[in-house]
């Protein structure tokens, strides 16, 4: 090879070089721009919505997320990874002796229910009700930690984390009208707990949110302890025509 052809092979490297940076910069560019504009309205990325501007609603079709609604009454309401609290819920809280805090609307129905499973010698514990928004991140970047220290890739471990974990705004705990329920291990065992909660806590107008059967619908994996409130009424049909809460509320529609 003579020097001529080493001099055009080398023009030739830098000038792809060149073009590969301007193509970089070009890709960059335009990611800022999509990330500022999303930003700005409220978008959400990878399921993380900027909450500072959560007054401003998109389409559903640009998040495919939208605002749930209180149309059958404030303990009908569907909240899911599709369907987001209002940015004006308020929640009316009570705080339990354990310090957990649950909307007061729920509290006769809750108490009674304990009273019940405690009467079976059951001992048992609420061991999580209302989350703010900010409790509800932390424990999502909490999650998302813990599967990034086994070794997945930052987004993989978001993906793994956000089956256990909602993203805030989209969390019944958020509403203060979902509780989780758990054994006293001194006394009792979870399985006794998750069975007697299964059998009995439709009559105190409590459901178990996501059963192992239901998980294609609600698109959360099967929490046996975890109960929302839906009312007397609502939790015997769910009950009894063995639905979920997002069929039930389909057929209110
Ligand atoms: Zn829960």
């Amino acid at each position: 090879m003579n020097g001529y052809a080493v001099r055009r092979i080398r023009r030739r490297a830098r000038r792809s070089i060149y073009k590969g940076f301007l193509v970089t910069a070009l890709i960059f560019l335009i990611v800022s721009v999509i990330v500022m504009t999303a930003k700005m309205l409220s978008f959400s990325i990878s399921g993380n919505l900027f909450h500072q501007f959560k007054s401003i609603e998109l389409p559903a079709m640009l998040s495919g997320t939208k605002t749930a609604d209180l149309d059958h009454g404030w303990n009908l309401i569907l909240v899911n990874s599709k369907n987001r609290i209002p940015g004006d819920y308020e929640a009316e809280l009570i705080q339990l002796s354990n310090g957990k805090q649950v909307d007061e609307r729920i509290y006769p129905e809750l108490q009674e229910m304990f009273d019940a499973a405690r009467a079976d010698g059951l001992h048992l514990f609420v061991s999580e009700g209302y989350r703010t928004r900010e409790e509800q991140q932390l424990l999502l970047d909490e999650k998302t930690e813990a599967y990034e220290m086994e070794g997945h890739s930052k987004s993989e471990a978001e993906k793994l984390a956000k089956q256990w974990v909602a993203v805030p705004g989209f969390s019944e705990h958020q509403l203060g009208i979902a509780v989780d329920i758990n054994a006293d291990h001194a006394g009792s065992t979870d399985d006794e707990v998750y069975t007697w909660l299964a059998e009995n806590s439709w009559q105190y107008g409590f459901i178990k949110r996501y059963p192992s059967d239901k998980t294609e619908i609600t698109g959360t994996i099967n929490e046996p302890w975890h109960y929302r409130y839906v009312g007397k009424e609502a939790a015997r049909e769910i009950v009894s025509q063995e639905v979920c809460l997002e069929e039930y509320v389909e057929m209110l529609e």
